[in-house]
C-alpha cells in the first residue's frame, strides 16, 4: 500500500487537527524520502477504541451517556504514552492527531514509547467531583484491556489532574487484584507519583533557554521574558526563568495580563492565582491585554496557554528574539513562516514542552523499580535529556538547512522509521 492509497481511507479520523498533523507529517516524510510503506502505515493510528458509556449524576435517577476514546498511534517503540483529555469538544480526530504528535515528541527526546491519547467528550466544569470520579472509573473500566504498564500508560491532560490519575490507577488495580502504580503517570506522590512532575514542562522548556541564547548571541542574565498563560506550564517556567537570572516582565491568563518592566514578583503572582484562581485583580504591575503581552518588547516570549495565538496577523509585530513554545500548537503555519523570515528563533512544542512526558517516563521507571529518585536527580536528568535532544535538533537544522520545527520532526520521524524497518512486517 502506498502513502497515496491510504489517503482515501483516513476519513475515520478526519478533523481539522488531524488534517494539520497529517500535512506536517506528509511534508517532512516527503522531504526525507521516507519509505512509502512506512509513510502509509504512520499516517494512521494503529489502534483506536471508541466507547460509549453511562454515568450517574449526583441526582441518582439522572444518567448520561458520553463518548470516550483511546488512540494508540505506534506500538513498535515500546508501550504507548499520552494524556487523557476531558472537554466538551473532544473527538476521535482530535485524539488521533494528538496521539500522532506524541509519537514524534517521544521519539525526539528519545523515550521508549509510541504515542497515544485519550479523551472523554464531557465538559468537566459542569461535573461535581463525585460525578467526575464515576466518569473516570467507568471510562477506565471500558478501556481496561487496552491499557497497562507494558501496554499503554495514560497521564493527565486538559480537564484531568492528579486526582483523576489516582482514580484511574485505583480502578485498574482493583480489577487486576493488586496495586499497579505504573499504569498511569502524573499521580499524587502518595501513590507513587514523582517529585518534580508538576514543574517538569515549564522547567524543561526554560532549560533550553541558555543554549538558544548562546546561538542568538543573547545574554541570559537579565533577559526579559513574557509569559502568555499562567497555569501549570507558565508558572513553573516563570520560576525557572527567574532562577536563571532572567526578568519575567509580564504574565497573563484568560483574565488578561500584568506588565512590570523591572520584573513581576513571580511567587506573589502564583500565590494570588492559587487563592483567586486567576490573575484578575492582581496589582503587581500595569494591566495589559493578552494581545499586548504577545507583542511586548522582550527577549523571550513563552506561549503557555492555548493553540493558535501567534498568527499571520500578529507575527509581524512580535518583538521577542526567541519564542519557546510551552503550549501545544501556539504558532500557526503562516506565523511560523513569518517568524522564520524575520530571524526569530522558535523552539517548537514537540521539543520545548517534552519535559512533561520526560518526567512521566521517570515516574514510570521509578514505579516499575519501586525505587524513587531525589528531586536533584530528576531535575538534572530532565535537563540532560532536553538539552541533548535540543543539540541534536540544532545539528539536523544546520545539516538540512531547515527551521527547528522541521528539524525536530525529521529527527523524530527518522527514529520511528528506523525502528519500523528493523522490526519488519509481521507476519
Ligand atoms: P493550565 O490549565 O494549568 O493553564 C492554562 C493557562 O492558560 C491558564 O492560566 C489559563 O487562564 C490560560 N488561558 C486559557 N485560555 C486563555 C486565553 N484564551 N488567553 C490567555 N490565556 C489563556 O494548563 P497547562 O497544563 O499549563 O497547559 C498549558 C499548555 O501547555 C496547553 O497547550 C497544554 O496542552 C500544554 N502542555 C502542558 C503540559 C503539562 O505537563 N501541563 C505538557 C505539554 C504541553
Amino acid at each position: 500500500m502506498t502513502a497515496e492509497s491510504t489517503t482515501g481511507s483516513v476519513y475515520e479520523f478526519d478533523s481539522p487537527m488531524f488534517r494539520e498533523a497529517l500535512a506536517q507529517f506528509d511534508r517532512v516524510g516527503e522531504m526525507i524520502g521516507l519509505d512509502d510503506n512506512i509513510h502509509a502505515r504512520l499516517r494512521v493510528p494503529q489502534r483506536a477504541m471508541v466507547v460509549a458509556f453511562p454515568f450517574r449524576h449526583d441526582v441518582y435517577r439522572d444518567v448520561e451517556t458520553v463518548f470516550g476514546y483511546r488512540v494508540q498511534h505506534v506500538l513498535s517503540m515500546g508501550p504507548t504514552k499520552g494524556g487523557v483529555r476531558y472537554a466538551a469538544d473532544v473527538s476521535l480526530g482530535e485524539v488521533a492527531a494528538l496521539a500522532m504528535l506524541m509519537t514524534w515528541k517521544c521519539a525526539i527526546v528519545g523515550l521508549p514509547f509510541g504515542g497515544a491519547k485519550g479523551g472523554v467528550r464531557v465538559d468537566p466544569t459542569r461535573l461535581s467531583s463525585p460525578e467526575k470520579q464515576r466518569v473516570t472509573r467507568r471510562y477506565t473500566s471500558e478501556i481496561i484491556n487496552f491499557i497497562g504498564p507494558n501496554k499503554d500508560i495514560p497521564a493527565p491532560d486538559m480537564g484531568t489532574d492528579e486526582q483523576t490519575m489516582a482514580w484511574m490507577m485505583d480502578t485498574y488495580s482493583q480489577n487486576v487484584g493488586h496495586t499497579v502504580p505504573a499504569v498511569v503517570t502524573g499521580k499524587p506522590l502518595a501513590l507513587g507519583g514523582s517529585t518534580a512532575r508538576r514543574e517538569a514542562t515549564g522547567r524543561g522548556a526554560i532549560s533550553l533557554l541558555p543554549t538558544a541564547a548562546l546561538r542568538l548571541g543573547m545574554t541570559v542574565e537579565g533577559a526579559r521574558v513574557a509569559i502568555h498563560g499562567f497555569g501549570n506550564v507558565g508558572q513553573y517556567a516563570a520560576v525557572a526563568a527567574t532562577e536563571l537570572g532572567c526578568r519575567v516582565i509580564a504574565v497573563s491568563d484568560i483574565s488578561g495580563g500584568v506588565h512590570r518592566e523591572d520584573g513581576i514578583d513571580v511567587e506573589e503572582a502564583m500565590a494570588w492565582v492559587a487563592e483567586h484562581r486567576s490573575l484578575e485583580g492582581y496589582e503587581g504591575g500595569d494591566r495589559i491585554t493578552n494581545e499586548e503581552l504577545l507583542e511586548l518588547e522582550c527577549e523571550v516570549l513563552l506561549p503557555a496557554a492555548i493553540a493558535g495565538v501567534i498568527t499571520g496577523e500578529n507575527a509581524g509585530r512580535i518583538k521577542a528574539r526567541l519564542v519557546i513554545e510551552g503550549a501545544n500548537g501556539p504558532t500557526t503555519l503562516e506565523a511560523d513562516r513569518i517568524l522564520e523570515e524575520r530571524g526569530i528563533m522558535v523552539v517548537p512544542d514537540v521539543l520545548a514542552n517534552a519535559g512533561g512526558v520526560t518526567v512521566s517516563y521517570f515516574e514510570w521507571v521509578q514505579d516499575l523499580q519501586n525505587y524513587f529518585w531525589s528531586e536533584n536527580q530528576i531535575v538534572g536528568r530532565l535537563r540532560e535529556i532536553m538539552n541533548s535532544a535540543f543539540s541534536e535538533v540544532l545539528d539536523v537544522a544546520d545539516q538540512e538547512g531547515v527551521g527547528l520545527r522541521t528539524a525536530a520532526l525529521i529527527k523524530g520521524i527518522r527514529r520511528v522509521a528506523r525502528a519500523k524497518v528493523a522490526r519488519g512486517v509481521f507476519p
